[in-house]
């Protein structure tokens, strides 16, 4: 692999902007690479060959004029294929949406652009955004590219793989309840869930709205920093985004945590099953304490119950949501006598089985004579959990602890979905409390296989997350600074 794909995002645009490189080479160079790669890593459901190269090209002749295309320069994106790129498919990884055209950019994308960013195709996901090992896509397979038997995490697991395989330098997933956590923590990259209202969701295909976020995965904690502050702020096109100031993200990147409490919950290290996560993360957050941190003790009462709170509401927003998917408006369309059958035939043929589940679980809690029970009920468990995130910061300025309970399984390995559903364990309940959370590397297994650490800080907290986890960064540069083998 060529240097130049090694480098970090930051550090590319810098190079293209200072014309010591050309934006034309670098995608050129990295298209070459996903060609090279994608055969047994499958991250993409399509690369946009022709117009990455048109808008590279676009980016050095605006240098050539002397203009500044932006912080973003030059530098291939990848973006999962439940996000618009206007006129290309928009596909969720289900048959449901074949043959649909985005019509137009997301908010994301059309940001990403004005910053010189280079779209260079669509990567794979669990259909609808609904899994957490990527096998859940109608279309293809994705593998990790740290072994490819082994999955590389969902639902944004394309996402996650290409940059792994240094076939993208930054992509965006979207995190619902861990999508972009997971496969970060189970392709050793950094995988970042913005604050719920940081970042636009206009152009995402919706699917639990009172969670859904989209956020980068990148090599580096600094091009984290740079994407947020690209996509951040008020979009009047998505009334969940106040018109609150962005940080200057990068600029306030630390490298110390000196006067900082970080918070760990010591029975999630302490009853791990899997020791090999358990020390990895353990000895990161005495990394944290070395760098200047106090470590506080917090408890989580009502963690616990997350994962059952979060199948019941995010289904049921699913089972909404999903409604417009009738054959008349989008994609699919099974033609049969009447009205009905055509809704029955479209709906049965064009939704996987992980997808009707979700709709029926979740049309089943919100029906009259149900709702109390289930939906009502999960909302107040749901402040309660917000509530110990709450009383937890007060004693602390971020919480660290696993990511998910084990590194990447074997593809096939998890069949039945109860099981699929507990990896999920420790990221969803920061998106039921609205938090900034990120996966961050920090060791490899026995097996090489990379282990991520969960960072979670109050929400709008993104700058004091981003900063705290530079800092880490640094210190474990030695440790996990290794390329996959594929790439
Ligand atoms: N794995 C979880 C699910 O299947 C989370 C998905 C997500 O965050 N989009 O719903």
């Amino acid at each position: 692999m060529d240097e130049l794909l090694n480098i970090d995002a930051t550090e590319a645009a810098r190079r293209v902007r200072a014309r010591e490189a050309s934006a034309e080479a670098l995608t050129s160079l990295l298209l070459e690479h996903a060609q090279k790669t994608e055969p047994a890593v499958g991250a993409y459901l399509r690369l946009d060959i022709d117009g990455a190269i048109e808008q590279a090209r676009a980016i050095d002749n605006a240098i050539g004029d002397g203009k500044d295309p932006g912080p973003l320069s030059g530098v291939p994106i990848a973006i999962k294929d439940n996000i618009h790129v206007k006129g290309q498919l928009t596909t969720c990884a289900s048959k449901m949406l074949d043959g649909f055209n985005a019509p137009y950019d997301a908010t994301v994308v059309e940001r990403l652009r004005a910053a010189g960013a280079v779209i260079v195709g669509k990567t794979n996901l669990d259909e609808f955004a609904m899994g957490s090992s990527c096998e859940n896509s109608a279309l293809q397979q994705t593998h990790n590219p740290w072994d490819v038997t082994h999955v590389p995490g969902g639902s944004s697991g394309g996402s996650a793989a290409c940059v792994a395989a240094r076939s993208a330098f930054i992509s965006l997933g979207s995190d619902t309840g861990g999508s972009i956590r997971l496969p970060g923590s189970f392709c050793g990259v950094i995988g970042y869930k913005p604050s719920y209202g940081r970042v636009s969701r206009y152009g995402l295909v919706a699917f639990a709205s009172s969670l859904d976020q989209i956020g980068p995965f990148t090599r580096s904690v600094r091009d984290a920093a740079l994407s947020l502050r690209v996509m951040a702020g008020r979009d009047v096109m998505d009334s969940t985004t106040p018109a609150r100031e962005v940080p200057d993200y990068p600029a306030l990147l630390g490298d110390s945590l000196k006067g900082k409490r970080v918070g760990v919950v010591r029975r999630y290290l302490d009853e791990m099953p899997n020791r090999e996560v358990a020390d990895a993360v353990g000895s990161a957050v005495t990394n944290l304490e070395k760098l200047g941190a106090e470590i506080v003790d917090v408890e989580l009462p009502h963690a616990e119950y997350g994962i059952a709170v979060y199948y019941v509401v995010a289904s049921a927003e699913a089972s909404s949501n999903l409604s417009r998917f009738d054959g008349v408006r989008y994609g699919l369309r099974k033609e049969a006598d009447n009205l009905l059958e055509m809704y029955k035939q479209t709906r049965g043929e064009g939704f996987g089985p992980e997808v009707k589940r979700r709709i029926m679980l979740g049309t089943y809690a919100l029906s009259a004579g149900h709702y109390d029970e289930f939906y009502g009920r999960a909302g107040k468990v749901r402040t309660l959990i917000a509530r110990d995130f709450e009383a937890a910061f007060e004693k602390c300025d971020l919480i660290a602890g696993p990511c998910a309970p084990f590194t990447a399984f074997k593809s096939g390995e998890k069949s039945d979905p109860l099981s699929m559903y507990l990896c999920d364990v420790y990221t969803i309940p920061a998106s039921l409390a609205g938090l900034c959370a990120m996966s961050l590397p920090v060791g490899f297994d026995k097996a090489g296989l990379p282990i991520g650490m969960h960072l979670q800080a109050p929400p709008y907290a993104d700058a004091e997350l981003l900063s705290a986890a530079h800092a880490l960064e640094l210190t474990l540069k030695a440790s996990v600074d290794r390329v996959p083998a594929i790439a």
